[in-house]
């Protein structure tokens, strides 16, 4: 599934393409996506103002309105020159005046289109989502103060999109770890310390993933334009009973929140009220 890096490498290989010019018209081959895909006649003739994101949403803004699209499970976007002819699964395309073309692809339907009246920060779909990891708002205070009445896992507390955005399980699971905080403790029992620790390692798995991203931003343009999930080391996602890079320990599985959760059972002790075990 793409994720916020994912999509932040998509929003920086499209960019150049869109910004500047002018939507001629929006093709819509599929309207069945997750929801009905249904956006106003008046963007054809608009110019293209911005492309932002917002969580792991691509906001399109133009002169009348915005273009918000979502990925969901399985979605890419290519550029792709007019004359290209459409491969299975490709739901939409905007075509650009004088340009090449924007090519929505996506198997299994689950990304979405909608159209956002200015100021977009306020579409329904926008307007609630938790804070940027990536922003300056983002920080270990903000994680204590918002965690200080909130009994759940320390794991599902940073994957809540209320309280942070575009934080998966891969990255949720390796920041801890990165952290040395286990994944189960209650989210108001950790301290202000481990907090900011837990923040700098989410901005900094986050960041990496995303350079790693932009070596694979040629995949955009082209005929096989399809680009992968980025090739990360992993120190726990995924790794069960094998044994940690760290101190060789057998990573142990535990189900949180209904979502598998791989930590190190020496290396993440920490909650911060204590000094960490190892
Ligand atoms: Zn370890």
């Amino acid at each position: 599934m793409p994720e916020l890096p994912e999509v932040e490498t998509t929003r920086r290989g499209i960019e150049p393409f869109l910004t500047g010019h002018t939507i001629q018209r929006v093709h819509v081959r599929n309207h069945r996506l997750r929801w009905p895909v249904s956006l106003p006649e008046h963007l054809s003739g608009s110019p293209v103002l911005s492309v932002s994101r917002r969580a792991k949403y691509l906001l399109i803004e133009t002169q009348a309105g915005a273009l918000v699209v979502h990925l969901g499970m399985s979605g890419s976007l290519r550029v792709v020159s007019p004359d290209e002819k459409p491969r299975p699964h490709d739901h939409v395309d905007i075509e650009l005046q004088n340009g090449p073309w924007l090519r929505y692809n996506d198997p299994r339907r689950f990304g979405s289109f909608h159209f956002a009246e200015h100021p977009s920060a306020e579409h329904w779909l926008l307007k609630n989502l938790g804070v940027e990891p990536l922003d300056n708002e983002f920080s270990g205070d903000y994680l204590f103060e918002t965690s200080r009445n909130r009994r759940v896992a320390v794991k599902n507390f940073i994957m809540d999109g209320k309280v942070v955005v575009g934080v998966g399980n891969i990255y949720a699971a390796e920041s801890l770890f990165r952290a040395g905080i286990r994944p189960g403790i209650a989210a108001h029992r950790v301290s202000r310390l481990a907090y900011q620790l837990l923040a700098e390692a989410i901005r900094q798995i986050l960041a990496n993933a995303i350079n790693v991203g932009g070596t694979t931003l040629r995949d955009f343009v082209g005929s096989d334009g399809q680009p992968g999930y980025f090739k990360q080391s992993l120190n726990v996602y995924g790794r069960q009973d094998e044994a940690c890079r760290v101190c060789n320990t057998t990573l142990k599985l535990q189900i949180l929140g209904q979502r598998s959760t791989v930590y190190c059972p020496s290396c993440q002790t920490f909650s911060g009220w204590k000094k960490p075990v190892c």
